[in-house]
């Protein structure tokens, strides 16, 4: 295995400390050779990765451009604008604060910045789709606030908006949050804003998932409707492992202060550079006709599935991902997740509407095309691998099945370069 798809050959690292570098060689050969369907992940570009990997790590810069608690940032400075300007640009948003080290940090400098212990905030549950720091009882925006939660619809599995504005009226939230991990439709978010100004409430979307679907017009964007919108950048924006908070210029203020100094020290400067790698990227034609295969390959995946017998949950998709329920099969989604495992294919169990097993268990898979698109597979090999993956759960205690399944999708893979510029 070459060290060619890091952003150098590693020529210190392997000297100084093989065991490391031995082990992200193994993580690398994985990746390569492995069928990623976790919806939440991505292939960064080898410029993202470049511009990760640099001395910007060396600096410290609390502070905001222009405003710094260090000296000798006029480099930094001119960096983290430049990655504000292009996330303004990508959104068409008033102000974006590109200091944020992950979604879950976007999330809760949102709370921080206008909320007190206590207040109310009504959102999407984690068994239904939502996220953890959604206020989750084992997050801290679960510990801190007053969380009512909303689900989906049980017979359509659907966002029942009547039924949210019922309880919305009921328990008068002071911010209610919108935007899943595992949903597989559209979300209205001009709905969640009309309901959140009816009850006098603030509103959130976080469009962790879908990012790069609402920045190329593939989904509906909250941008200049909700009055936050919170984002990762390591998911279907393809770019560096970190969070991004938009808001118009009203909130401006309170936002850039509940991030530094109210949540975190120094800027991460080495990633809010990638992050401006990643805004160049998504702001170009490339980009948008990725954003639209992943979508294609999406529906593709799905209609496979349901062809092969299986029920997906809403009975498909309009974005990155789908939701394959499996109580029909008698198998829970953990097994489902160890046996594509052996076979090569790694997903992720997820609870779905209606579950009957636990957490743990679950009774569904979330599946997601974000990395098998970056690495160019389009319509055709989505085919495939929804054969693969019926094959699989038909199979899951079938050894001699599952060891040939992972021959073929390992030399179908390697196909398929993480960087195909390089050989592998
Ligand atoms: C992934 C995700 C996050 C959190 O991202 P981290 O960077 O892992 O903290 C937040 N919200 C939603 C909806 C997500 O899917």
């Amino acid at each position: 295995m070459s060290f060619l798809a890091q952003t150098t050959d590693m020529s210190f690292l392997r000297q100084f400390d093989p065991e490391i570098t031995d082990l992200i060689n193994k993580e690398y050969k994985r990746q390569v050779e492995g069928l990623e369907l976790i919806a939440s992940e991505n292939v960064v570009a080898r410029e993202v990765m470049e511009a990760m990997g640099t001395i910007l790590t060396n600096k410290y810069a609390e502070g905001y451009p222009g405003k710094r608690y260090y000296g000798g940032c006029e480099f930094h400075d001119q960096i983290e604008n430049i990655a504000r300007d292009r996330l303004c640009r990508l959104f068409g948003a008033e102000h974006a604060n590109v200091q944020p080290h992950s979604g879950s940090q976007a999330n809760e400098a949102v709370y921080l910045s206008f909320l007190k212990p206590g207040d109310k905030i009504l959102s999407q549950s984690l068994n239904n789709g939502g996220h953890l720091s959604h206020g989750d009882p084992a997050n801290i925006s679960g510990k801190y606030y007053n969380i009512t939660s909303y689900g989906v619809d049980l017979e359509s599995e659907l966002l029942d908006y009547a039924e949210i504005e019922a309880t919305a009226r009921k328990v008068k939230p002071d911010l209610i949050v919108c935007g899943a991990s595992a949903y597989p439709r559209e979300i209205d978010f001009k709905a969640f804003a009309e309901i959140a100004e009816d009850v006098g409430a603030r509103s959130m979307a976080d469009i962790a998932h879908i990012s790069g679907l609402c920045c190329t017009g593939l989904h509906n964007s909250p941008v200049g409707v909700t009055t936050y919108v919170t984002s990762t950048t390591h998911k279907t924006l393809r770019g560096p492992r970190g969070g991004v908070i938009m808001c118009g210029k009203e909130y401006a203020n309170s936002i850039d202060k509940a991030v530094f100094p109210g949540l975190q020290g120094g800027p991460l400067m080495h990633v809010i550079a990638a992050k401006a790698v990643c805004f160049r990227e998504a702001l170009s034609n490339e980009y948008k006709e990725y954003a639209e295969q992943v979508v294609k390959n999406c529906k593709v995946l799905a209609a496979t599935l349901i062809d092969e017998g299986f029920r997906l949950v809403t009975g498909g998709t309009d974005n990155h991902l789908c939701l394959l329920d499996l109580s029909e099969q008698g198998i829970s989604g953990h097994q489902a997740e160890i046996a594509l495992g052996r076979a090569g294919i790694t997903v992720n169990k997820n609870t779905i509407p209606r579950q009957h097993l636990s957490p743990f268990e679950t009774s569904g898979l979330r599946l997601g095309t974000p990395t098998i698109t970056t690495r160019g597979m389009r319509e055709e090999e989505c085919k495939q691998v929804g054969v693969w993956i019926s094959r699989v759960l038909h199979n899951v205690e079938n050894a001699a099945v599952l060891a040939e399944t992972k021959d073929e999708v390992t030399t179908f893979c390697l196909r398929y370069p993480l960087y195909p510029e390089i050989r592998e």
